[in-house]
């Protein structure tokens, strides 16, 4: 679905304040799979997710959306920024309209849609994350950080992008909002199957949910494959300012394959318990 071939990204090129941001990225998310990028704060992750939906350009190699190379002069922008869904680092930035169901009906009607065809789109978006009609009337700006999210979500969702990006959906927000989006994100990997790119610094968001997981470190991909085996190079991970998961690095010690969720421990440290009381 998207391919990056030695991409790279450098703000501000040529200038005093140059930066380098993204260099020989290569990579792929495939259709229907769900990808977690995780990175300390810096490591390039919105940098490379911006080149993802065309928001940026590549300053070097090739992005290709779909089929479509980015950079192509033939390429239209327009269309792979309706293929490919971003939800912004901080969505509240991204909520402009004055009333919730405004908000998400504004992706669906740029892309032509109206009347009972719009509204149909609307309420199937608010239903997916679970957003009550009541609120259609209200401002966004009322509701709490967790709910914004979801609303900015909807109205990503609102355009059935064939990609949903998330850049950092859970920062900011507290135990229980994060808890519910997050449960939000896995309803939605379960019913839609669409192809979902989550970022996070959190390992525990993703390791759960996960297909695969990126690693980035300074501008560059580090580790690239299931949960299992990029939680395996713990030391690593830790040396660029990830922390692996408590219970993981307890699975770790014990011998054990590794868990990311205390449910996860509990099961398989029962079966031991099991094979050692036999
Ligand atoms: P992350 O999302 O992992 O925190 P970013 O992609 O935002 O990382 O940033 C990567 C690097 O690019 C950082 O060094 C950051 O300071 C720099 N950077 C990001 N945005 C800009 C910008 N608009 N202008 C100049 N430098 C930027
Ligand atoms: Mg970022």
């Amino acid at each position: 679905m998207i391919e990056l071939n030695r991409a790279g990204y450098v703000y501000k090129e040529g200038g005093p304040f140059e930066r380098n941001a993204l260099e020989e990225a290569t990579m792929q998310i495939n259709k229907g799979e769900f990808v977690g990028i995780i990175g300390h704060t810096g490591s390039g992750k919105s940098t490379m997710i911006q080149l993802m939906n065309a928001l940026l350009l590549p300053t070097s190699g090739t992005v290709t959306v779909d089929g479509q190379v980015t950079t192509d002069k033939s390429t239209k922008l327009r269309d792979i920024r309706f293929k490919v869904g971003m939800v912004f680092q901080y969505p509240e930035h991204q909520i402009f309209e004055e009333t919730v169901r405004a908000e998400i009906s504004f992706g669906p009607r740029n892309q032509g849609l109206s009347g009972q065809e719009l509204e149909d789109r609307v309420n199937q978006a608010m239903e997916m994350v679970h957003i009550p009609q009541k609120w259609s009337e209200l401002s966004p700006f009322e509701l709490s950080g967790g709910q914004k999210r979801r609303v900015a979500i909807a109205s990503i969702l609102a355009i059935r992008p064939q990609v949903l990006i998330l850049d950092e959906p859970t920062a900011g927000l507290d135990p229980a909002s994060r808890d519910k989006l997050l449960k939000e994100v896995r309803n939605m990997r379960d019913n839609l199957g669409i192809t979902v790119v989550f970022i996070t610094h959190s390992m525990e968001d993703i390791a759960d949910i996960a297909d695969r997981i990126i690693a980035m470190d300074k501008g560059r991909v580090k580790f690239d494959g299931t949960p299992q085996e990029v939680f395996s190079h713990m030391e690593e991970l830790d040396k660029m300012g990830l922390s692996v998961p408590e219970v993981t690095r307890l699975t770790a010690r014990l011998g054990l394959p590794l868990c990311f969720t205390v449910k996860q421990a509990k099961a398989v440290i029962n079966k031991e318990l099991e094979k050692h009381n036999a």
